[in-house]
Order: C-alpha cells, then structure tokens, then sequence
C-alpha cells in the first residue's frame, strides 16, 4: 500500500485545497494506489535566497521558489508570482493545477509555479528588474526551453519577461526566447498572448451562456481583479456587448448599473496603476461584488475568494473561476448543494493564457511567427474542444463540471505516468 510519510514542506490551506480537489477526483475514477502518490506530489521544488542592491545603495534579501510539479508530459510550464502572500505550500498547489490545466486542454507540459515573496508596489522599476534577472539566474540550472518554460502570472508582466529572457540568454550566449513565454514581441512573444487569458475567460462564458440560451449581449457580470486577466476578461466582454456592472482591485470596488465604461476603466488603470478613487461607479466592497445580483460572476484576483459563507450568498447563473483556485472546497459543497449556478472550474476557465503560452512556445521553436487571428481562430478551437470534453465526461459519468475537468486532466497524468514506468 501506498502509504508515505508527508513532511508539512507544502502544508497551507491551499495545498490542503489542491489535494482535496486531487483526492476526491482519485476516487471518482478509481486511480490505482499504486498511482496516486506520485501523480499528486510535486516532482521537484528549488528556493533561493535573492540578494539585490536598493535604489539607496543598502542589500535586501528575498525568498523565492519554483515547484515542478510533473515532467511526465513534456517540460513543465507555469508562471512566476510576485506577491507579499506567496508561500511555497501556494507555489506547489498551483503548479499541481497546472498539471491538470495542461493535461486538461491537450498540451505537451506538465505543470510548474514559481514565486517570490515581494510587495512589487515597494520597488522601484530599476529594483524589479534587479529582483526579476536574479530570480531567473538562479533557476537556470533548473529550468530550460525543454525543461520548464516560466511565463507571467499575478505581480509579473511581459517587461520582467523580457529581463528574464536577456538574463538567461546572455548566460547561454545566445537569444533563447523560447525559455520564457509571455514576453515583449520584439523579443519573440506571441500575438494575443497579453489577452490570451481573458479572450479565453470570455469566449468560454459566451459559449456556455449560450448552451443557456442568454444572449451575450444581454449578460451582466461582475469581476473581482482588474489586473492582466479581469481586465482583458471585461475588454473582451464588453466587445461582446455584455454589460459589466462591477469591477474590483486589491484597493477599491465599484457598481454600475448601467454598465461600467470599461474603456475608461482601462486608461484609469493604464494611470494610476489601481481603481482607488475612479469615479464611473458607486464604492461597494469586494463581498458585496462577488455577492451582486447578474448573470456572471468573475473572480480573477486570488484565491479561497468564493468561501461557503459567499457561495451560499451568490445571485450569479455562471460562476466563472479566471483566477486560479477561487472557491474553497467547503464552498465546492455548498454550490453542488444549490445547484442552480453553473461553473466553469479555473482548470478550463483560464486555461487560455497557456494555451498561447504554447503557441509562442511552438513559433519559437519553428522561427515561424502567427498573426493574431491565427492565433485566436486556434485558442477558440482549443477551448471549444476542451469544452466539449468536459461536457462528456460529465454526461458518462454523472460528475458535476469541476469533477470532470479534474478526472480528464489527473487521469491523463496518470496515464503518461504508468506508461513510462517509475522514474518520471
Ligand atoms: P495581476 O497581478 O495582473 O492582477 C491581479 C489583480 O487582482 C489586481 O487588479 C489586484 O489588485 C487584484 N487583487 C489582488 N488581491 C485582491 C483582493 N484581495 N481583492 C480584490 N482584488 C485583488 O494578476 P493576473 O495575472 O491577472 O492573475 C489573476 C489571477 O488569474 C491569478 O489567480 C492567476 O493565477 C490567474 N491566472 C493568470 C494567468 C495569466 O496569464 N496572467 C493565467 C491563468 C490564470
């Protein structure tokens, strides 16, 4: 029997949510013990020690990590976090989604996560980029385009990409652009890769409003996070003429309910770097958002948002998870339990980012560069089939939504596992 001893390296809330998540999908399709640990432990994790020099001539040390969570399917891929709140035990747990997300939507990864404990609000711009070239330099024995591939997550963005590319490029002696996705185009990244996410998060909420049979354009949503992902999600949106009623950030919330100009919502962010003190809207919190009376809910900012106190609160028809593990097992409950709001699990729902992730990661490799219809026509086409498998495995098995994109993506872990024998 399979019974190891886990040492509490990766313990926090949110591992204990991913291998929650990871248990009860086990179980519903029968994974064999033999199987089940090492398709749920992360593979490998690196921490180091990051010493910069400060604008004002003084040294400070930050700590960061990068978890590899499979290399069964392929080089391992996942973005880098710069937040305050980053934890090792966060780090593994959303690598172990990546896993899934990858293996999910069909691409040739497994799933890794880096972060950096960081307020990046406290650095200046010359700090970040000695922080972020740091970062990446003592990952190098560690990483690499068939290895593990980093990219953007929140805290990071296509400037730090660059850095890192130069970083790593510079060590190898020539341009790698393929080790890092998410970067500037001048330096090999991919049309649509910026909106990639949110194109998808909104595609994904179209598509499933209209198996409901609402018009798009008739749709209010609301959505928590107003960064790279819940601002593209509300700029593809509101092209789709959807009305977005709320928008939020880690600083300040707002209602409107004639529709918020998201356009001016953008050039205000563009700015002022956050929402505090916009004025297109009337102040609400962020419970009271997530908590709003529409069509769609979109949490896009962090996790254990969606807690079984909200879930039991929540007036929305689809709960569209952009951000990456949003709603608390407990809440999972509550909203099976309810069963009138339909979920699109974060294992599908934002699975766009690497779907383009991998698409610049392919062009890269070929030399051979998209235009950004190519781009989008291949992500839809991706997320459509994705969609639709998911739809299956709920109709064969009688799972609930997020069961059956679990089940497809561990169970195809698991799969690549067993075929290749022990060592991976
Ligand atoms: P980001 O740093 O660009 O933006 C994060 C946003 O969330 C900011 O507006 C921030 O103010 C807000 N926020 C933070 N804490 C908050 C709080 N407590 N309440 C309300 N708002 C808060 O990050 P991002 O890249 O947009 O990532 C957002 C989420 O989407 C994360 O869960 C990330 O893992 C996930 N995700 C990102 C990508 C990507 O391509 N960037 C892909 C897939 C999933």
């Amino acid at each position: 029997m399979s019974k190891v001893i886990v040492s509490p390296l990766y313990d926090s809330d949110v591992f204990r949510m991913a291998c929650r998540q990871f248990d009860l999908a086990a179980d519903a399709i029968n994974l064999p013990e033999a199987i089940r640990d090492r398709t749920k432990w992360p593979k490998r994790c690196l921490a180091v020690s990051l010493p910069i020099r400060r604008d004002d001539g003084s040294i400070s040390v930050f700590e960061g990590y990068r978890v590899q969570h499979s290399l069964s399917t392929g080089p391992s891929k996942g973005g880098i976090r710069f937040h305050p709140g980053v934890t090792i035990g966060e780090v593994a747990a959303l690598a172990m989604w990546m896993s899934w997300k990858c293996s999910l939507v069909g691409l040739p990864y497994g799933g890794a996560k880096g972060g950096v404990i960081v307020d990046p609000a406290q650095l200046s711009t010359a700090e970040m980029e000695r922080l972020s070239r740091r970062y990446i330099q003592e990952l190098i024995p560690f990483i690499g385009p068939q290895v593990d591939v980093p990219a953007p997550d929140m805290g990071t963005n296509e400037t730090i990409m660059g850095w890192m590319v130069d970083t790593y490029s510079s060590h190898v002696g020539h341009l790698e652009p393929a080790i890092v996705t998410g970067k500037p185009l001048a330096l090999g990244g991919s049309q649509g890769r910026r909106e990639a996410t949110g194109a998808g998060v909104a595609y994904l909420l179209k598509r499933y409003l209209e198996d409901m049979g609402i018009p798009v354009a008739e749709a209010t949503v609301a959505i928590q996070g107003f960064g790279n992902v819940g601002a593209e999600t509300a700029a593809a949106l509101d092209q789709y003429g959807a009305r977005i009623v709320a928008i939020s950030d880690h600083t300040a919330a707002f209602h409107h309910a004639a529709g918020i100009n998201v356009r001016r919502a953008l050039e205000y962010v563009r700015y002022n770097k956050v929402l505090r003190d916009f004025d297109g809207g009337t102040p609400i919190t962020n419970e009271e958002l997530l908590t709003l009376k529409c069509t769609a809910v979109v949490p896009a900012a962090i996790e254990r948002v969606i807690t079984p106190e909200i879930a039991a609160r929540l007036q929305c028809r689809i709960l569209a998870e952009a951000a990456n593990g949003p709603t608390t097992n407990e809440a999972d409950r509550v909203l099976d339990a309810r069963g009138d709001i339909e979920l699109i699990p974060d294992i599908l729902c934002n699975s766009g980012g690497v779907i383009v992730s991998y698409f610049e990661w392919l062009q890269n490799l070929q030399h051979f560069y998209w235009s950004r219809d190519e781009v989008l026509t291949k992500l839809f086409a991706l997320l459509d089939k994705a969609k639709e498998s998911v739809a299956y495995q709920q109709r064969k098995f009688k799972f609930s939504r997020r069961l059956a994109a679990l089940t497809l993506g561990i169970g195809r872990v698991a799969e690549a596992k067993q075929s290749r024998g022990l060592f991976p």
